[in-house]
């Protein structure tokens, strides 16, 4: 591994992510170069096949992201002007994005300080009659209590939607079981630097038959037939449109890369928490983790690790200097500056959200992340923080203020 000197240190490049993809993979997408068409076909239902005994759902669909497959879950809920969809306040900006998009109004919750997971009581507390759907996020790969928010939820009123964002979230589990069993419905991402990667790409499952119809016309325009079934027989088939839906069907080319990675996915979540263990063992007092509670089982997406606010961009940019891909994943979605302006939240209405937010990075995080990589990261953030950091961590605020 190359190592050059920076101002007299030794400095290692370890990037933020990686993917592990081979020879092999370069194959399959090859093969699919034979086939007439490169978008939707034989490929991707053998991914929906391989997803849907994997979570134990009957239906499948994949997608070309988890933004567009949301997107498409939301029209084909019927979702829009005057609705409402409860959702963290940490969380990517994809999950209030889709809201806004379609008229509807992002409702942002606090999150618990020690798993940064959705508060389930302060969920409660956010439902209105006009609440469509809640949209539970299972960040860095930790579940939230699904049988829990579900019957909080619909205790409430049974017709609301619960939305799982998976996007981290692909192999975890919650006291055994998969994402998608208690959530009416479950959206993944395949994107660049998820755990389940094709570049871009997501997936939606569901045990409501009836739903998932209404989806599958909702990815492709609302169109009654895909372009491949269009071309099944040698006579062409008018195709309707009784609904609108947007185009957001995954190519071939892109599912070939997908079948691989899901058989072997379970083996590399051990390698993912072997990581994590390292980083938890190796790493000093200064730092706050986010906590792993079981019986969750996390899928470890990311390893966030959190300082205070005010030395957080020193921190980072300290670490990219070093060589090291820190990140941030994320700042609190109502700090961002459209919906600062629309919304106008304080952040002492959401004080956990606000004050991990500026202060959370994530370290890289990858199976084919080396341990004398990993330990190059481990001693850099140990050298800043003892230069930057008080000996142990202040703590967040208990809970949200009811
Ligand atoms: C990556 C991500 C998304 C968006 O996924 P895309 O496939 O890039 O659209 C949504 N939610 C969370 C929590 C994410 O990390």
């Amino acid at each position: 591994r190359s190592l050059t000197v920076c101002r007299g240190r030794k400095v290692m490049q370890v990037p933020f992510y990686r993917h592990n993809l081979t020879a092999a993979d370069a194959a399959a997408m090859a093969a699919v170069l034979d086939t007439p068409f490169l978008t939707t076909g034989a490929v991707a239902r053998a991914v929906e096949a391989e997803l849907e005994q994997y979570f134990e759902v009957p239906a499948a669909a994949v997608c070309s992201s988890w933004t567009n497959g949301a997107l498409a879950v939301l029209l084909a809920l019927g979702v829009g002007r005057g609705d409402e969809v409860v959702m963290p306040a940490m969380t990517f900006v994809a999950c209030a994005n889709v809201v806004e998009l379609l008229g509807a109004r992002p409702v942002f919750v606090d999150v618990d300080p020690t798993t940064l997971l959705l508060d389930v009581e302060r969920c409660r507390a956010a439902l209105t009659e006009r609440t469509k759907v809640v949209m539970p996020v299972h960040l860095y790969g930790q579940m939230c209590d699904m049988a829990r928010l579900v019957e909080t939820v619909k205790a409430v009123r049974d017709d609301i939607v619960v939305l799982e964002d998976c996007a981290h979230a692909f192999e975890s589990t919650f006291d055994g079981e998969r994402p998608g069993r208690h959530g009416d419905v479950a959206v993944f991402s395949f994107y660049a630097t998820k755990n389940v990667t094709c570049g871009e790409g997501g997936a939606v499952v569901s045990r409501d038959p009836a739903l998932m119809e209404r989806l599958r016309r909702a990815l492709l325009h609302g169109m009654s037939a895909g372009a491949v079934d269009r071309f099944a027989d040698a006579y062409y088939r008018h195709w309707d449109v009784a609904e609108l839906g947007t185009k957001a069907n995954l190519p071939d080319l892109l599912a070939a890369l997908l079948i691989p990675q899901i058989r072997g996915i379970d083996a590399s979540r051990h390698q993912r928490q072997a990581r994590a263990d390292r980083y938890r063992a190796g790493l000093g007092g200064r730092l706050r983790f986010a906590e792993v509670v079981p019986p969750a089982v996390s899928a470890h997406h990311l390893f966030p690790i959190h300082v205070p606010p005010a030395v957080r961009d020193r921190f980072l940019h300290e670490l990219n200097a070093a060589g090291v891909g820190a990140t941030v994943n994320y700042r609190a979605l109502h700090r961002l500056t459209y919906y600062r302006r629309k919304y106008g939240l304080a952040d002492d209405a959401l004080p956990v959200s606000s004050q991990w937010g500026d202060g959370v990075l994530s370290l890289p995080l990858y199976v084919t992340l080396e341990p004398d990589a990993q330990d190059y990261v481990i001693a850099q953030v140990n050298r800043i923080a003892a230069a930057l950091l008080p000996s142990s961590p202040a703590p967040l605020p208990a809970r949200s203020p009811a």
